[in-house]
C-alpha cells in the first residue's frame, strides 16, 4: 500500500468517550492528564455516532468545539482526535468538516454474498491463504481449505468493498493521509474468528483502506454500561490471536504500522482487563479502547451525589425511564440484559437517599447495593435527558464539581489503571 508522506497516526494507546451532552470533555481530558502525571501517554478520542445524535438532537460541529475548548483550557499538547462513530456513506457527510477519525461500520454488509467473480480474483491472489497459515505467536498453524476460504471471502468481501468506498468519499473531501480510518464489524450477530480476521485484513489492504483499527466482533456478549458475560478464557486467547494476526498482517500486506485492536463499549468490562492488559504487556501492541455511555452514568451519579434538587432530577429520570421501559430497551436488545424483576419500584426509588442511588448505579462490584439493571436501564434512557433539554443541563451546570470528579475518577481509576498503569 502507498502510505503518503503525509499522513494523520494514531497513538499506540487510546480511549474513545463519549460526551452525549458535551458538557464534560474537560473533566475527561483531566483523566489523561493524570495518565500522562504517571508516564502513560493515552490520545483521547471524542466519539458519537450519528444516531447518538440525532438522538439528542446535537450536530458534529459540537463534539469539535466541545474538545477543542477542553484541549485549550487544559492546555493539552499531545494529539487528539474527533472520531465519527459508525458512520456508512449515507450518514458520513455531516462529520466530514469536524471529524479526524472515522468509524467506518460496515457491519450490515457482513454475509452478503460478493459477486463470484470478485471472489474468484481475491482467492488466486492470495494462495497464501489457503491451506497450513503459520503466524508467529499463535501455537496452532491455522489449516483451512481453499472451500473454507472461499466462504470467509464470499461473507466478507462486499464489507470491505463497501469500506473502501466510504473511504474513498472521506478522501476526496478531507485528503488521504489527513484522517484516522477505523472499521468497525461489531454489530452483527455471530463473533469474526482470528483466520476471518486475517482474511478481512488481506482483503482492506487489496482495496487500498489504510486501516489502522479495526473492530472485531468478540466472542462472548458486551452489554453497555456493565461486565464482560462470557468465557474470558475463550476471550483472552482470541483477543491474543487477533493481536498476533494483525502483527503478521501488517508485514504481510503493508498495512500501516500502527493497526491495532478497537473494543467497542470497552467500557466497564472489568474482568478482561487483566486479560488485555497482560497481552498488550507481553506483545507490546498498540489498543483503542472504545468506551459506551460511561460518562453519561457518570453525570447522573455526580446529580445524585450532589443531592437536593440533582437528586430529584436523577429519580426523575429514573421514574420516566420505568414508564418508557421497553420504547427505551427495544433498540438496545442485543446489547443489554434487564431483568424487569430487579427493577426497583419508581415510588421506592423517590425514597432514596443520595448514597442509595449512588451505590445502585456507581460500577462498584463489591458494593451490594449496586444494580445493574437499574444501571442498564440508566444507560438507554439518556433520550429522558435529553427531553428535558436545559432543565438537565443547568442540572449539570449546577452539580458541576460533583458530576466532574465522578466522570474524571471512573475513567481513570475503573479504566485506565487497570489496563494500562
Ligand atoms: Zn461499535
Amino acid at each position: 500500500m502507498n502510505v503518503a508522506m503525509k499522513f494523520l497516526t494514531l497513538g499506540k494507546y487510546s480511549l474513545g468517550v463519549g460526551d452525549r451532552f458535551a458538557h464534560q470533555a474537560k473533566a475527561q481530558l483531566e483523566t489523561f492528564i493524570l495518565a500522562a502525571e504517571q508516564g502513560v501517554e493515552i490520545i483521547p478520542v471524542w466519539n458519537k455516532s450519528n444516531r447518538e445524535h440525532v438522538a439528542i438532537g446535537s450536530d458534529p460541529a459540537s463534539t469539535r468545539a466541545a474538545a477543542d475548548k477542553a484541549v485549550e483550557i487544559l492546555n493539552w499538547r499531545k494529539p487528539y482526535h474527533v472520531d465519527a462513530d459508525h458512520i456508512r456513506l449515507d450518514t458520513v457527510e455531516p462529520f466530514l468538516p469536524h471529524a479526524d477519525f472515522f468509524t467506518i461500520d460496515v457491519a450490515d454488509c457482513i454475509g452478503r454474498p460478493a459477486d463470484a467473480d470478485h471472489t474468484e480474483c481475491f482467492l488466486e491472489q492470495h494462495p497464501e491463504l489457503i491451506g497450513k497459515l503459520s503466524i508467529p505467536d499463535i501455537q496452532e498453524p491455522f489449516r483451512i481449505n481453499r472451500a473454507e476460504v472461499e466462504k470467509i471471502v464470499q461473507k466478507y468481501l462486499l464489507a470491505v468493498a463497501e469500506a473502501g468506498t466510504i473511504y474513498r468519499r472521506i478522501s476526496e473531501k478531507k485528503g488521504a493521509g489527513n484522517f484516522i480510518t477505523e472499521v468497525s464489524m461489531d454489530e452483527t450477530d455471530q463473533p469474526q474468528t482470528p483466520p476471518e480476521l486475517f482474511v478481512i485484513l488481506a482483503a482492506l489492504a487489496d482495496e487500498g483502506v489504510p486501516v489502522q483499527t479495526i473492530a472485531p466482533k468478540f466472542t462472548g456478549r458486551f452489554n453497555k454500561g456493565v461486565d464482560y458475560a462470557g468465557d474470558v478464557a475463550k476471550f483472552e486467547k482470541e483477543f491474543s490471536d487477533n493481536v498476533a494476526v494483525i502483527a503478521f498482517a501488517i508485514k504481510q500486506y503493508g498495512l500501516p504500522g500502527t493497526l491495532k485492536l478497537s473494543v467497542h463499549s470497552g467500557s466497564d468490562k472489568f474482568s478482561i482487563y487483566g486479560p488485555i492488559r497482560r497481552t498488550l504487556k507481553r506483545s507490546g501492541a498498540g489498543l483503542h479502547l472504545k468506551t459506551a455511555g460511561t460518562t453519561w452514568l457518570e453525570e447522573l451519579i455526580g446529580l445524585a451525589e450532589a443531592g437536593d434538587a440533582g437528586l430529584v432530577l436523577a429519580k426523575e429520570i429514573y421514574a420516566k425511564a420505568m414508564e418508557h421501559l421497553d420504547e427505551l430497551c427495544a433498540p438496545y436488545a442485543s446489547v443489554i440484559d434487564i431483568d424487569p424483576a430487579n427493577l426497583p419500584a419508581a415510588e421506592d426509588v423517590n425514597h432514596w437517599r443520595s448514597e442509595q442511588f449512588v451505590s445502585a448505579v456507581r460500577h462498584d462490584q463489591a458494593n451490594e447495593q449496586f444494580n445493574p439493571h437499574v444501571r442498564q436501564l440508566l444507560h438507554v434512557a439518556y433520550k429522558i435527558a435529553a427531553k428535558m433539554g436545559n432543565r438537565y443541563l443547568s442540572a449539570l451546570e449546577e452539580c458541576e464539581l460533583a458530576v466532574s470528579r465522578n466522570v474524571t475518577l471512573n475513567l481513570y481509576e475503573r479504566h485506565i489503571k487497570p489496563l494500562f498503569l
